[in-house]
């Protein structure tokens, strides 16, 4: 789901508005001025629609290096969220703080909402009007307390937070989403545990205060990742009963909210079918896919000789996906996930233009014809790119093609655009 950061200084009244949005009464947590706590977030639906609510801590104006942390913290909220609502107090106005903040933000070119709290009644309108001021946009007047002006907030937030994932990665928004999977022990955590430990800027950010709890940042060779829904594999739970369903539903989870999958595969023993079932929720979801071939330091040749087998017997339906051997315990190797990632996505995102895809399709069956059949030679009169991520393409025909020659079209695709890690879809309409 998109996420929305809640900032603003102690006592502007964050707590209670973020129950508003949220649809909560009780307080979640009490500011505390000068104390910088864990962000929270919490779950919201407004019009049928999800998104995150992450409540960051309050920021003390009296709190020495004010400006370093001000912008310390309002840079961390942003890289993490997809909008940033700032909350002020209608009462006290726009402060130096406010100030501060307005300027990160505007820099940020992130949506931003701005709220003003605690206008009660008509007569606070004027102080919300004034923090026009800010240079953030219309001033949204609302309260807290009583409720007022909820609605017209949540509209808002929706307005500013992208639909869908697909509608917003890699144009300008946050990191790209990554979903680590793959069965229990096969060294997932282990991987995590190494990429977080090797990324120098975010380190503390993950394992401190900052990070939305659900997801882990990573920065790897300059770039910033977002490994989705990691909290399960930070702290580890022992679910000994009932272990695996947990572990398909995390992977559901996950995949949903991702855009690339990197699968683990334990290739220091035989590829299980509870390995499959992980492939084929990849298949499913439509995700990207690296492929990681762990624990490659406890594998000799004989087993490597095993391995290629199992890989080309048990992963054909995927030979589409790069295959990384790496040990998550050494290191080796996981220097070369980003740039399978990075080429994963690639070929997930790309667009064929019309003209190309077609003068294309032409040669192709000009020298492959499809298969006459009963008595007819269907012919494919044209293709059109539906949609990317996953690119999916119709083929246009005057009759029905057998799926060997579905299969084939979709393996030319695949080779000649260069669709590496990504999968191709391929639908055929039947016109009479
Ligand atoms: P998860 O359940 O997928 O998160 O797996 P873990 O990361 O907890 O790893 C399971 C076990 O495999 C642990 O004992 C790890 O130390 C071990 N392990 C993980 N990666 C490697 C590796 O590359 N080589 C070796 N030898 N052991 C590994």
């Amino acid at each position: 789901a998109p996420t929305l950061a809640v900032v603003g200084r102690p006592n502007v009244g964050k707590s209670t508005l973020v129950n508003r949005l949220i649809g909560r009464r009780e307080a979640v947590v009490q500011d505390v001025p000068g104390v910088t706590r864990d962000r929270v977030s919490h779950d919201a639906l407004w019009r049928g629609r999800r998104f995150t609510v992450v409540d960051t801590g309050g920021w003390d104006p009296m709190a020495s290096g004010l400006q370093a942390e001000v912008t310390a913290q309002a840079e961390r909220a942003m890289q993490t969220s997809d909008a940033v609502l700032v909350v002020v107090d209608a009462s006290v106005g726009a402060t130096e703080t406010e100030d501060a903040i307005a300027k990160v933000l505007r820099r940020s070119k992130r949506p931003v909402i701005l709220a003003v709290n605690k206008v009660d009644d008509e007569r606070a309108e004027a102080d919300a009007a004034a923090l026009w001021s800010l240079g953030l946009g219309e001033p949204i007047a609302v309260s807290g307390l009583h409720g007022r002006g909820s609605g017209d907030l949540l509209d808002a937030v929706l307005e500013a937070l992208p639909t869908a994932p697909e509608e917003f990665v890699g144009s300008g928004g946050g990191p790209r989403r990554v979903a680590l999977i793959g069965r229990p022990n096969v060294g997932k955590s282990s991987l995590l545990n190494k990429l977080t430990g090797e990324s120098r800027s975010v380190v503390h950010a993950v394992a401190g205060t900052t990070v939305d709890p659900v997801d882990s940042l990573v920065e790897i060779d300059g770039q910033l990742w977002r490994f989705v829904d990691t909290a399960g594999l930070r702290r580890r739970v022992n679910q000994a009963k009932g272990m695996e369903y947990y572990a398909s539903l995390r992977t559901q989870t996950a995949l949903e909210s991702a855009e690339v999958a990197i699968a683990l595969i334990d290739s220091s023993t035989p590829i299980t079918e509870q390995d499959q079932r992980v492939i084929s929720m990849v298949i499913d979801s439509g995700r990207a896919l690296v492929i990681a071939l762990n624990k490659a330091d406890l594998v000799d040749a004989d087993r490597r000789a095993e391995v290629e087998d199992e890989v080309l017997r048990d992963l054909a339906r995927v030979a589409w996906a790069q295959r990384i051997n790496i040990s998550a315990q050494s290191g080796r190797g996981v220097h070369r996930l980003a740039p399978a990632m990075t080429r994963a996505l690639e070929s997930w995102d790309r667009r064929i233009p019309t003209g190309r895809l077609n003068s294309w399709l032409g040669e192709l069956i000009a020298a492959t014809p499809p298969p006459v059949r009963g008595g007819k030679q269907p012919r494919v009169l044209f293709a059109t790119q539906a949609s990317n991520r996953p690119p999916t393409f119709v083929l246009f025909t005057t009759g029905f093609l057998e799926a060997g020659y579905r299969r084939f079209i979709e393996r030319r695709l695949r080779e000649d655009f260069e669709f590496t890690g990504s999968p191709v879809r391929v639908n055929v309409r039947v016109r009479e």
